[in-house]
């Protein structure tokens, strides 16, 4: 599946079902940062069998008088990667599922007063994230990259009761303690 969605190739009320993981490119991008460049076991750019990225796509175009062409996306996407320990800096595994809905709707009416000042439209049904779209396409890897890194865990953990390393010597204190221990 293409990182650019292309509007125009969609049927109008035909929901179409995708489910794509990281063996597409661009998927393999947003893992790759996932793991930054802490990746314990090396090489990320071949992201190990444990880690993955895949991501369940509906999309549906509708077309309306008031909202012309728009794009309704809704999936989830699930995730587990490798990581660092922000406080010993031992590998850690975060897993992550994140569920989304959006509208796409043509970047013109981002123009429009009364969508200055809003994020989110009643489409379809529900309440979803507002988004539109340049040149008749929806560029999923922004959109997708986006959702995860909104809820990424900025601090993950080896374990929740880390003991880290002490901040003058850096004794790792999961091992035990340094003279620099209180008690
Ligand atoms: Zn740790
Ligand atoms: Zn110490």
């Amino acid at each position: 599946m293409e990182q650019l969605l292309k509007i125009n190739q969609l049927t109008i009320d035909q929901e179409k079902y995708e489910q794509i993981d990281h063996n597409v490119l661009w998927l393999a991008k947003i893992l790759e940062e996932l793991q930054d460049h802490t990746d314990p076991e090396g090489d990320v750019s071949h992201p190990s069998e444990t880690s993955f990225l895949e991501a369940k796509l509906k999309l549906l175009k509708k077309k309306s008088n008031a909202l012309k062409d728009h794009l309704i996306i809704r999936g989830t996407v699930n995730t587990s990667y490798h990581t660092q320990c922000v406080r010993c800096l031992a590998p850690a595994r975060e897993t992550l599922k994140v569920d989304f809905s959006a509208c796409f709707l043509h970047h013109s009416f981002k123009q429009q007063e009364e969508y200055h000042d809003i994020t989110d439209i009643f489409c379809d049904g529900e309440l979803m994230e507002l988004y539109f779209y340049n040149k008749n396409a929806v560029d999923l890897y922004e959109y997708i990259h986006e959702q995860i890194f909104l809820n990424v865990n900025q601090r993950p953990l080896h374990n929740t009761d880390c003991k880290g390393l002490c901040p003058i010597c850096g004794f790792n204190l999961n091992l035990g303690k340094c003279i620099h221990a209180r008690k």
